[in-house]
This record gives C-alpha cells, structure tokens and sequence, in this order.
C-alpha cells in the first residue's frame, strides 16, 4: 500500500443513515474519522426515506402514555422471528436504544420525536403495539446550518414530518403561512433530516465526506483490514478500522439473482447500491447472513422525475391506494390473492408465492383494481379527491372491457369484485381478514379508522381503473454476519480484524421482519452508533 495515502482511525464508506451516525459516534469518541461516498450527492436512500425510525421502548412514550417495556420489544422480534432473528441482536438492539437518543439528544443536533399513534406493522401479536408508540421521526431541520453542504444530498426538499402527511396520519396540508415560514427557515422533515442534523454533527467535528469517492477493494495487511482502494486508483489507510455503510445490493442484477427469495422489478432507492460492500466483504472471506430477504414494497411504475420522492426513478410507492376502501389487488387469475392492507414488507410474501404446477409467480403481475367512487373520495397516485387518474392508469367503463384491457378473463374478475362487495356490506373480509388488524386501515380512510370500514368497502361504480403492481424493494437485507458491536465475521465466524458492517450493507439485525414503521432505520441508527463507538474503541 503506497506510503503516501492518507491515514486516520476510522474510515467510513457511505453517507446514509448508517454511514452518517457511524462516522459521527466514531469522531464523537475521539476518532480521527474520513467518510467516503460513491455517489455525487449525498444520503443514498436515506435521503430519499421518510427518515422514520421504529425504536421499541423509546425514552419519548412516556409523554404519550404508551406502555412498552424491553421486554415487549423482545416478545414481539421473538415472536417473528421465524428462526431468523439472532437473540443477541435482539438484546444489543433493544438495550441501545435509549443510549443512543440519550447521546444524539447531548452530543448531535439530531432531535428525535413520536410519530404519534402509528400502530407497528404486526401489533396482534405478542409485544405488539396497535396503538403505536414505537414509530419516531427526525424533528425538522434547518439546511442553512449546513453551509455549502446544504445542496449537496440526493432528493429534494419536503418541509414536512412524517406525522403531517396521509402515512403518518396527517393531512398533508400545511396553512400557507406555516409553509411561507418553513420555506423562509430552510427547514426540511423526513429522510433529509435525519441526515442533515447528522452531517452537521460531523462538520463541527471537522469531517467533511469526500464525494464520488467509491471504494473497490479492502487492502489487508497479515489477515487484518488496513485500508480502502477506490475506483480513481487513490487509497486510503485506516488504523482502527474501515466500516462498510454502502448500503444494500439491489441495483446489482447479478447478486438480485443470485441471493433474493423472489422476484423484485421496478426498484426504489439509490442507483449507486450496488452490493460494493457485499462484495468487498466477500473478497476476505466474510461470513454472509440474511441474503434472501429484502424490505419489500409494492410499487407502481409511471413516466416521471427521478428526483421527485413519490416518482423514484419513475417508481411510486404503493400504500394508500391498495388499503383505502374500494380498491382491491387481483392476479393474472382475476382473483384476490392477498390482504392488500397488510404492510408493505409482509406483502413480499404474496408476491414470491410459487405455483408447482404453473411453474410461475402465481401473483405476478398483478392489478390494484379500483372504481369512480375510489377516485372521486380518495384520488391516488398523486392525484387529488376528483382529479383525472395518469394515463399509465387503465380506465373502462365497465368490468368486463376493464378485463379485457388487462388480459383477464372477465367472469372471475366480475365474480371477485362481486365477492368483495358482499364482503364490505357484511362488514368482514372473511377471505383474507383485511381491517382485522389495527394496523390495516391507517393509511386507509382515516375518517373509520380504528375498525374494518377503514379499509373496506365496494367496487361498485363505474368507471372502472386499474394499475399494475410490482413487487419492488427499498434495499436489501443481507450482508456480512457480524457481531453485536459490527465487526465483520468470516466464513468460520472469527472476527476479520479492521473490517465493520452497518445498515444494509451488514446482516439484518432484524432477520426477515419489519416491526413497523421505521423497520430499517431504527436498528440503522442503533447498529450504526454502536459500531461508531466500538471502531472508535469506546464500546457503548
Ligand atoms: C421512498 C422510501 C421511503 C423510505 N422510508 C423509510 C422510513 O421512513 N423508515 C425506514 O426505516 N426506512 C425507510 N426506507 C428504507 C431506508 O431508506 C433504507 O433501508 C435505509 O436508508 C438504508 O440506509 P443505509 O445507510 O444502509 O443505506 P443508504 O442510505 O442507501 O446509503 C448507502 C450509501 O452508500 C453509498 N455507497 C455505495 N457503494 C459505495 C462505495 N463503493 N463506496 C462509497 N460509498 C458507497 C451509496 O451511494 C449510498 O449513498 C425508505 C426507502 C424509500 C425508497
């Protein structure tokens, strides 16, 4: 390695959430710290992200009145685990909570708050919250604070939280003067301030991220990580440590093939996720975890700016318009296949269910099928109550010429809407059991929410729309296996000394389950100041 390359403790590839936090708990324990980003812009998907954070037995429920314990937390990651989840994750996962609010709250600018309300995304069982109380958000922030950096991070600017739009249980309004004043301020929510509040940590501290920096190859030394070499043919050494925060590998084809459990089209996120840790990891030998499984998430593809948070690379997330009343999902069968209100990552289950005899993904493609009645309430995909549906968006004006549009035979198609219809006017989806749980209608017609009505009701008014849906990811799970504190493991399950792994880019803590909103960046930021302190050899 050339004597000539820059050296400190702690290197830091990747500038999302878990790079950010990392790098800021590792220069906050004294490390000298350089941060490293593939990308011209900042904050990955991160900064694309709602910036909400799922933190069980979190220090603010106490002013809201939610009773929640570690203990909850711990029944309720045990109870969906499925056998993945590895219990000292769990405990190193719960137990740091606390700790790492405490310390964002006295050593960052980053403020946390409750997203009041929000039910986790399996609150029945044991553990769970159906009243909320475990979903939290950053507090807005100020991006005139960040100097030149302030136009330097990936998205655009959204002065709201979480809590103040449809999925957060707001209205998705703010009065002209609130936003007059937002505006004036420079203020920001959701993804972008999480991650703004986390540079400008890292700027006080004197660390500025080097951008289009991406690295290519670990450099080891005797067995042991020494440094990073990047794509421009420059490197860097790191005394203490190199962490991987390059979030997960759903843009590389290759390791979607190789490693996900089904199938994933239409992707969200940032376009630099390329697995570059995944593979840097496995170039010395890591031992890999979790690689099947993604945080998936139905979406809908319409021509759009890649910039813009609802039209990611032409991508929609889908919530609202599969969990509000009239609108069901059907398959190539004209069939109903799933609860369409259930959360968005469980959904990935419906999606990846495999016919032996069709030999195919039974449930791909498939349809959000809704009516007038729908549009004129509700709207959708961006579309105001009344507005014109896109013209992606199908339209008949009858079932039959809808099904004919789509390729669908027209009789189940009828059959199933006809089913769904006698199902809402009884009040109970006895097929699929959409509205049982409290976490389905939240984002559905909030006006019945809690109770089934929030999310049932008929198909019954022409015209007739319908949109395909695709089953999609926000980031993949896998990545090196780790420990607690994220050191890298090797195929033997030895520690690889100097190597790190946060965020996506490591082994999920969380193993297949999302525990409601939140579900990434929550063990994100606890894993990520864990590991910033661990590198930085001041365990938490
Ligand atoms: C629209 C949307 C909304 C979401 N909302 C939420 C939410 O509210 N709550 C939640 O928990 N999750 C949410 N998610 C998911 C969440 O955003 C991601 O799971 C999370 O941001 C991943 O964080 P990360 O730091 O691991 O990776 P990222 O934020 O993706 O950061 C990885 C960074 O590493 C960089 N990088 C890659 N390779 C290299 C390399 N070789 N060298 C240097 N740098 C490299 C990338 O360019 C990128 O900047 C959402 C996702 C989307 C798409």
């Amino acid at each position: 390695m050339s004597d000539s390359a820059p050296e400190v403790d702690v290197i830091v590839l990747g500038t999302g959430c878990a790079g950010l936090i990392t790098a800021l708990a590792a220069a906050d324990a004294g490390a000298s710290v350089a941060v490293y980003e593939k990308g011209a812009k900042l904050g990955g998907t991160t900064a694309l992200s709602s910036g909400v954070a799922w933190l069980p037995a979190n220090k603010y429920q106490a002013d809201h009145r939610v009773s929640d314990s570690i203990a909850d937390g711990r029944a309720y990651l045990t109870a969906l685990s499925n056998g993945m989840i590895l219990p000292e994750f769990t405990e190193a996962f719960l137990e740091s909570v606390n700790p790492m609010l405490e310390w964002a709250e006295q050593r960052t600018p980053l403020r946390m708050r409750l997203v009041p309300g929000y039910p986790d995304y399996h609150p029945e069982f044991s553990g769970g919250k159906p009243g909320g109380g475990r979903s939290t958000e950053p507090e807005l922030f100020c991006f005139d604070q960040l100097g030149e950096w302030k136009d330097r991070f990936l998205g655009f600017r959204r002065p709201m939280a979480v809590g103040e739009t449809p999925v957060g249980g707001g209205t998705g309004f703010l009065t002209p003067e609130e936003e007059a004043e937002r505006t004036s301020q420079n203020l920001e929510g959701l993804g972008r301030a999480l991650l703004g509040a986390l540079l400008k940590g890292l700027l006080d501290r004197g660390v500025e991220p080097q951008l289009e920096r991406a690295a290519i190859r670990l450099i080891t030394e005797q067995g042991r990580v020494v440094g990073v070499r990047f794509a421009d043919g420059t490197q860097a050494r790191a005394r203490r440590g190199v962490v991987l925060a390059t979030g997960g590998f759903e843009r590389d084809p290759e390791l979607v093939t190789a490693f996900l459990r089904g199938p994933v089209s239409h992707l969200t996120g940032a376009v630099t996720n390329t697995g570059d840790g995944l593979k840097m990891a496995m170039q010395v030998g890591a031992k890999l975890g979790v690689m099947r499984e993604a945080w998936w998430v139905p979406v809908v593809a319409e021509p759009g700016d890649e910039d813009t948070q609802y039209a990611l690379h032409g991508v929609q997330l889908v919530q609202r318009e599969r969990t509000l009343p009239r609108t069901i999902m059907v398959n190539g069968d004209g069939r109903r296949f799933t609860n369409e209100a259930a959360n968005y990552n469980a959904l990935g289950g419906a999606f990846h269910e495999f016919h032996p005899t069709h030999f195919r993904y039974e449930n791909q493609p498939c349809w959000t099928v809704f009516d007038q009645g729908f549009v004129d309430e509700y709207g959708g995909f961006g579309v105001p109550a009344g507005g014109e549906m896109p013209a992606w968006v199908t339209r008949a004006d009858s079932l039959a010429e809808l099904a004919g549009a789509l390729g669908l035979p027209a009789e189940q198609l009828a059959a199933t809407v006809q089913r769904w219809n006698d199902l809402s006017a009884r009040g109970h989806d006895d097929d699929f059991g959409r509205g049982d749980s409290a976490f389905d209608g939240w984002c559905g017609d909030r006006r019945h929410y809690p109770g089934p009505l929030a999310t049932l009701g008929p198909i019954d008014r022409g015209p007739f729309y319908a949109a395909p849906l695709y089953s999609s990811t926000l980031g993949t799970k896998g990545g090196p296996r780790t420990t607690v504190d994220c050191e890298v493991l090797d195929v033997e399950g030895s520690v690889i000394e100097g190597l790190w792994a946060v965020g996506n880019a490591m082994a999920a803590p969380t193993g297949m389950v999302y525990g409601g909103a939140g579900g990434t960046l929550g063990p994100a930021m606890v894993f990520g100041y864990r590991c910033g302190r661990a590198v930085a050899g001041a365990p938490a």
